[in-house]
């Protein structure tokens, strides 16, 4: 890779049209859809998406995760990361040029900044532009009318986590409101002011992505044995086919970057090059593809091989990914709809009942992990004759939520010697397919 070039204070890239454009402007549409819309879908009468941070409860489209569930959570986060190491040793910076939320968010205040301020050369002068109230009352306008963006994203964002309708109507908490205006602050400081320098100084991802690539990985290149040397003279001199070194490449780069110059770390796979050079190419003539998609295997003039994907890396990740989607997928379906737990009475070792029984007392916790209302039925086994003295045997739980109750276990003195004895109890479900968990404790005898 060159050395980085020197880029102008702030980048106002020139407008652009064509295929990739389009494909941006889809992910653009469809990334924000899927964003805006998520927190308003209701399942089973609830929102769909709502990860209840206070108490510990995440319900994600009628799956509901609790603490001792997160390994699902992790399980995600490892299977989201290997899908992007995979899809970038094949595609590689397509995630930062179509769907990184720095590029989507970067794309729309320019959007913004288009409608208010006029196209990149209006911006360019006004930037340019000694200080006046006019330029600060445009800038203003421009930049407030970002903001208001930003706090719609950071309010859609904080209803992932209270409920979204509660939010709309102004229904919010403190912290809510700090975490809406946080977020605000940040979309609007790193795509409305920082923009492209997040992905040439900040960003983790592009500085390690580049041990994912290999000879063919799809990057974006300028054809430099066809474009040089380059010049309106130069190019009629080989047929029309060269570079006619107009700078339209340059002007719309989003950071800024010539790409004749080489693979470089600041290129985030935009293409937008690849759609301002077709353009000229088709005014001049000339096929397209003098900057185009294309591997260093195929730059150097190699065939391109069939089995480009038959590649130990991806194998590798394939494998892992398949492996992890497997196992938390075959968990999940194999997930109890209930948890149990059991806590002995501390206070209380062993106690004798009216007829003589020995007594222990229980605390038995129930979690309904599932989106319908449950009825459980709780019993004891373990010791001969052990007998459970429940106020209630049947337990009603509602929807995602938990009950605690108190039991007490009996059992004969002569079938309960001194020390601990193993006992469990079972609770079965009713309303879910007669699903029963067993769950051990221990009897303490006299
Ligand atoms: S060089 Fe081309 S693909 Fe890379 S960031 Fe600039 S316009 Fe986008
Ligand atoms: S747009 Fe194409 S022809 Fe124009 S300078 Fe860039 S590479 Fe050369």
């Amino acid at each position: 890779m060159t050395q980085p070039q020197t880029v102008p204070i702030k980048i106002h890239p020139r407008l652009v049209s064509g295929r990739f454009n389009n494909a941006r402007v889809a992910m653009v549409l469809l990334t924000q859809l899927i964003f805006f819309a998520t927190p308003w879908l209701q399942w089973n009468g609830r929102q769909a998406v709502h990860l209840n941070l206070a108490d510990h409860h995440f319900l994600i489209f009628g799956i509901s995760l609790w603490p001792q569930d997160f390994i699902y959570l992790a399980a995600l986060l490892v299977v989201s990361a290997l899908g992007l190491f995979l899809w970038t040793a094949i595609g590689g910076r397509l995630w930062c040029g179509y769907s990184c939320p720095q590029t989507v968010y970067t794309q729309i205040m320019i959007w913004i900044e288009r409608l208010t301020l006029g196209d990149h050369l209006a911006r360019r002068k006004l930037d340019a532009a000694p200080p006046s109230a006019g330029k600060y009352l445009k800038k203003g306008m421009s930049h407030g009318l970002m903001l208001v963006f930003a706090l719609w994203t950071g309010l859609t964002f904080v209803g992932y986590f209270t409920p979204i309708r509660e939010l709309a109507v102004g229904r919010m908490g403190p912290w809510d409101l700090f975490w809406t205006l946080f977020y605000a602050a940040f979309t609007w400081l790193l795509a409305g002011v920082l923009r492209e320098k997040v992905c040439l100084h900040m960003c983790p991802y592009a500085r390690f992505q580049g041990a994912m690539f290999d000879e063919h990985t799809l990057i974006i290149s300028y054809d430099d044995k066809r474009g040089e040397p380059r010049g309106k003279q130069q190019a009629k001199a080989q047929g029309d086919k060269g570079c006619v070194d107009c700078g339209i490449c340059v002007q719309v780069c989003p950071t800024g970057i010539d790409i004749r110059a080489g693979l470089q770390y600041e290129c985030i796979g935009c293409a937008a090059c690849i759609d301002a050079c077709d353009q000229v190419m088709d005014k001049i003539g000339a096929p397209r593809g003098l900057i185009r998609y294309t591997s260093a295997h195929a730059l150097q003039g190699k065939p391109a091989p069939s089995q480009s994907l038959h590649r130990p890396r991806l194998a590798l990740y394939s494998c892992l990914l398949a492996g992890i989607i497997a196992l938390s997928t075959t968990a999940l379906a194999l997930k109890k709809p209930f948890k149990v737990e059991v806590l002995r009475d501390r206070a209380t070792l062993v106690r004798a009942t009216d007829d003589g029984w020995l007594e222990n007392v229980y605390n038995l916790h129930l979690t309904n992990t599932t989106e319908q209302p449950q009825r459980f039925e709780l019993n004891v086994e373990g010791l001969p004759g052990i007998r459970l003295d429940a106020r209630d045997r049947q337990i009603a739980v509602p929807p995602a939520g938990n009950e605690t109750i108190a039991v007490r276990a009996q059992v004969a003195p002569e079938h309960a010697g001194r020390g601990a004895h193993d006992i469990y109890f079972v609770v079965r479900s009713h309303t879910r397919d007669g699903a029963t968990v067993r769950e051990k404790s221990s009897f303490i005898g006299e």
